[in-house]
């Protein structure tokens, strides 16, 4: 049960919402036994493909739903990947790459990569987006062939249809290319205390023809898409957020123990948390919709990183120190989504985000929410 408030009744698409609910719910009853090295949602991701989600980000002249379209659908999106977080932080992890995938072919890719990659979408092709290199063998683009590898590739070995990044002598560039199941990848060095059934591994691309670019060469790092779209992946830990504080309370009242002042003091400061990561994330979903001021959204965003990673940091030990050591106990929901939480918490350059947001807020002395 939801502790945070409802979304309002105004929302557009209550239908793909509940969908999203429904596959959260299913996945949540499955985490445990996917908590694992080397695991994936396999029947999770099906789901979403049959409830209309994979195809749902692309405009309804391709058959979907316009699922992050302007401000209503950043709103419904934001409210999708907290429902899905909440039921699993990696499921919530590949889909949000599935809708980044899909939103650069969208924006970057022409009539013709459009349309195919709707028709793989909709046939149930999980996309993702690979930008981190294998420092000893980043990939590039040499005569048409793929050279070299992705590490941290979220869903190795399943996703169809990654969007990765690959140097020329022109520049970066995105590419999508085919991949069969298990090409390439290798799993052994995804040894993270969480996010185990994300799938997050290594993928070598060596020898595999290069299909044509996606856009211009630094189309992929092109603000303010690139900064600002890190509110997805906001939107995914909120939701694990919520589903922490949810079993939080469930714990004090089942436990007898909600009648405690510094329990109720804590759940208290715990709500607080999860809400004001839910609320930085669906205002900064909303608002880089439809703000036209590409540095101060990226600031805002930079901002949000922050607040949403201390937040998330403040409920961890919330949780932990009201629960006590039944939130160590596998296999304890709250334990494993605590380390999913912790894990999937680290994202790229924190300090540089902040500061950089900082500096942009000190210089134009106004962020645009
Ligand atoms: C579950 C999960 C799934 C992922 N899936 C994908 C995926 O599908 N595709 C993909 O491309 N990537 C993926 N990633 C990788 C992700 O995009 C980041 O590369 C990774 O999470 C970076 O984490 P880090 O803590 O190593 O970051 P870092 O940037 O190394 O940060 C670690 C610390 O070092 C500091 N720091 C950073 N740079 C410097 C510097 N130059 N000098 C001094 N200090 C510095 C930071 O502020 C921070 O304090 C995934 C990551 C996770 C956790």
């Amino acid at each position: 049960m939801d502790v945070l408030a409802a979304p309002p009744p105004a929302l557009a698409d209550a239908a793909l919402l509940g969908a999203a609910r429904a596959v959260a719910e299913a996945a949540a009853a499955g985490a445990a036994a996917l908590d694992h090295p080397g695991a994936f949602p396999a029947r999770e991701v099906a789901a979403l493909g049959t409830q209309g989600l994979l195809a749902a980000p692309l405009p309804a002249a391709l058959g979907g739903a316009g699922l992050g379209e302007g401000a209503a659908g950043h709103r419904l999106l934001a409210e999708v990947l907290m429902a899905i977080g909440a039921g699993s932080l990696a499921l919530g992890r590949l889909y949000e790459g599935h809708v980044n995938a899909l939103q650069l072919v969208l924006r970057h890719g022409d009539a013709a990569q459009r349309r195919e990659a709707a028709a793989a979408a909709a046939g149930g092709a999980l996309f993702g987006v690979w930008n981190t290199d294998d420092r000893a063998a980043p990939l590039r683009l040499e005569q048409g062939v793929l050279q070299g590898a992705k590490i941290l590739a979220s869903g190795a070995g399943h996703v169809a249809r990654p969007l990765v990044t690959a140097a020329t002598p022109a520049g970066s560039v995105m590419l999508l290319p085919r991949l069969a199941p298990g090409q390439g990848a290798d799993l052994s060095g995804w040894t993270a205390q969480g996010m185990q059934a994300s799938a997050t591994g290594r993928v070598d691309f060596t020898g595999l023809a290069a299909p044509s670019p996606i856009g211009a060469p630094g189309d992929y790092l092109r603000e303010p898409d690139f900064s600002t779209g890190a509110w997805r992946c906001l939107a995914v830990q909120a939701g694990g957020m919520a589903a922490l504080l949810a079993l939080l309370r469930q714990h004090l009242l089942d436990s007898g123990r909600d009648e405690d002042r510094a329990q109720r003091q804590r759940f208290g400061e715990a709500a607080i948390a999860a809400q004001t990561a839910r609320l930085w994330v669906l205002r900064s979903a909303e608002s880089v919709a439809m703000t036209a001021d590409v540095e101060g959204a990226v600031a805002a965003v930079n901002l949000a990183r922050r607040a949403v990673e201390q937040a998330a940091l403040a409920l961890l030990e919330l949780v932990q120190r009201s629960i006590g050591l039944a939130a160590f106990l596998r296999p304890a929901p709250v334990e494993r989504i605590a380390r999913d939480l912790a894990t999937y918490l680290r994202q790229p350059a924190p300090d540089l985000a902040l500061e950089r947001g900082a500096a942009t807020l000190l210089r134009q002395g106004q962020l645009p929410w």
